[in-house]
């Protein structure tokens, strides 16, 4: 099925049903898998694509000249074309095959941050990233005897725009945001974002990783510097991503990691790299799973993503409205009109840990802590929340029973 030629709204259940995990029962319950911030589940399509890597063509790639060996990195080389079609990158050329975000980003803080980043210089971020948006910066600023500085966030859960001019001052050279949270569910206004750092000469580096499973991520209008996705948030495998770069960016960075693959020529005397992507990708790949990713990748161009971004509007619409109406239960951050359907919240006088526990035995998956936002935890003075993050495969019906749930969950425990 092609969008472009079938526009008919997609049958939602029927795709539901690509998704072998989701028809599980847990605890003598239909599950109700509401995890999928954390990771989403794989389709058919997805787990065909790897399983017959494993049995028909299992080699290595770019090195061998027999038959496998080809049809692998044939493979393995159209990923890139796909996710360049799915992100929709100028060119292949700037596409680096990673093993996730945290990867991505680790390699621009260490490549581009080594290579760049003086004494007195400073990166700004947001209150609202993930521990691998703000550890690999806070890292190459310390080796380089540059500040990290913060965008902060607002009681309603979004950037505190009319703070942004202030912050983006001669000393930053890089801003790095999150496009879409995973612990609120904010759609950042990445475009505006980006443009006012370009305005003032600094770089963007958008962490992509919610936004892919959810929204149509176009890097050209974006604007954005780099781009990082992970698989396994959308619906591929864990330990693929891809990195995007700007090629001229790309092209004047050092390599991250040396080995095989990312050279032009090793002599003892001097080792001379090859261009972008491959100088970023030392070592044998996971295979694999970035071919599991491609298939995912595929899988989400033909349902459109415009049209899941549309039935994810309506879900979290729904999600909202029973939530809130949970006695007791109070949702936090969650304000900002542009959203995806990723809700945190507290139950008062009841542990998050103790609440997802307690619905789990209703076989309603939610995830409860910090979810890797430390700063953004403290920022709501909680501990921790639980988060219900559905993606376009969960249904209205599955909201309830996570809303019914809940209330027997805090009948028990407040
Ligand atoms: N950034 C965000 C916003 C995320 O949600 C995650 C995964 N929880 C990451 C980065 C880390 O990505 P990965 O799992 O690929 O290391």
């Amino acid at each position: 099925m092609s969008v472009a030629t079938a526009p008919a709204a997609p049958d939602w259940a029927r795709l539901r049903a690509d998704f072998p995990a989701l028809r599980r029962r847990v605890h003598g319950k239909p599950l109700a898998y509401l995890d999928n911030a954390n990771t989403a589940q794989r389709p058919e399509a997805v787990l065909a694509a790897m399983d017959r890597y494993h049995r028909e063509y299992n080699a290595n790639v770019s090195r061998a000249v027999h038959t496998l060996g080809t049809e692998a990195t044939a493979a393995y080389e159209a990923v890139r074309d796909t996710l360049a079609a799915f992100i929709n990158a100028p060119s292949r050329d700037g596409v680096v095959l990673t093993r996730g975000t945290t990867e991505g980003i680790n390699l621009v803080a260490y490549s581009w941050g080594g290579a760049n980043l003086r004494p007195g210089d400073a990166v700004l971020v947001t209150g609202m990233e993930h521990h691998a948006n703000i550890v690999p910066w806070q890292m190459a600023c310390e080796r380089a005897g540059a500040t990290l500085k913060v965008l902060p966030v607002t009681d309603a859960g979004e950037l505190d725009l009319a703070a942004l001019p202030a912050l983006l001052t001669p000393e930053v050279r890089l801003f790095a945001f999150v496009h879409v949270s995973n612990a609120l569910g904010t759609v950042n206004p990445a475009r505006e974002l980006c443009a006012l750092a370009r305005e003032r000469g600094v770089l963007t580096l958008v962490d992509g990783s919610q936004a892919a499973p959810h929204l149509p991520v176009d890097v050209q209008a974006i604007g954005c510097d780099f781009y990082a996705i992970t698989g396994h948030k959308m619906f591929g495998p864990t330990g693929s991503g891809a990195l995007w770069g700007r090629p001229a960016l790309l092209a004047a960075m050092p390599p991250f990691m040396g080995g095989g693959e990312m050279i032009r020529e090793v002599a003892f005397e001097g080792t001379t790299f090859a261009d972008p992507p491959h100088r970023f990708e030392a070592g044998t790949p996971n295979i694999a799973g970035l071919i599991g990713l491609g298939a995912a990748a595929g899988y989400l161009t033909d349902i459109g993503m415009a049209a899941i971004a549309g039935r994810e509007r309506a879900l979290a619409a729904h999600a909202r409205e029973r939530l809130a109406a949970v006695p007791g239960l109070r949702l936090v951050g969650a304000e900002a009109p542009d959203r995806v359907p990723v809700f945190s919240f507290v139950v008062d006088g009841a542990q998050a840990q103790d609440v997802a526990t307690l619905i789990d035995l209703d076989g309603i998956a939610v995830r409860s802590g910090h979810h890797c936002t430390h700063p953004l935890m403290r920022r709501f003075g909680v501990p921790a929340t639980c988060r219900a993050s559905l993606a376009f495969y969960n249904t209205e019906a599955e909201v309830d029973a996570l809303a019914a749930s809940l209330r027997r969950a805090r009948d028990l425990l407040a």
